[in-house]
This record gives C-alpha cells, sequence and structure tokens, in this order.
C-alpha cells in the first residue's frame, strides 16, 4: 500500500516541477545540440542559444539545485 505523500512532500514537488519544466527543456537541448557538436565549444554553445536565448539562467540554476531533483 503506497504511503499518502506529507505536505511538505507534496510542496518540494511543485516547487521541482514548476521550476523543472524550462530545465528539463534545456537538458534536453543540451544532449539534442551534442549530435551537431560532439564538445562544449563556442559553436555548440550558438546552437543552444539560437533555440534557447537565456539558457545561462538554467544552466546556473541546475548547477545549484540539480542535486536535490
Ligand atoms: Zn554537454
Amino acid at each position: 500500500m503506497a504511503r499518502a505523500p506529507t505536505g511538505v512532500a507534496l510542496a518540494c514537488r511543485a516547487g521541482v516541477v514548476g521550476r523543472g519544466a524550462p530545465v528539463l527543456h534545456y537538458v534536453a537541448l543540451h544532449e539534442a545540440a551534442h549530435l551537431l557538436e560532439l564538445n562544449h565549444s563556442p559553436r555548440y554553445w550558438a546552437h543552444v542559444a539560437r533555440v534557447m536565448p537565456g539558457w545561462q539562467a538554467h544552466r546556473a540554476w541546475l548547477r545549484t539545485h540539480g542535486h536535490t531533483l
């Protein structure tokens, strides 16, 4: 029998999901861009920036909070 999640657990999950969607988009884009460039060269980041301007904010968020996902 599954235990009902506590309010705290639900709040944490809501926070991750609410912020997680664009971050997950960034992760998917990051991997897709590696199909074009197998490295993190300026050309690679140009591909990422073309599809997702402002990707730096998502990368920074992942560096800070990624271990909590
Ligand atoms: Zn990469």
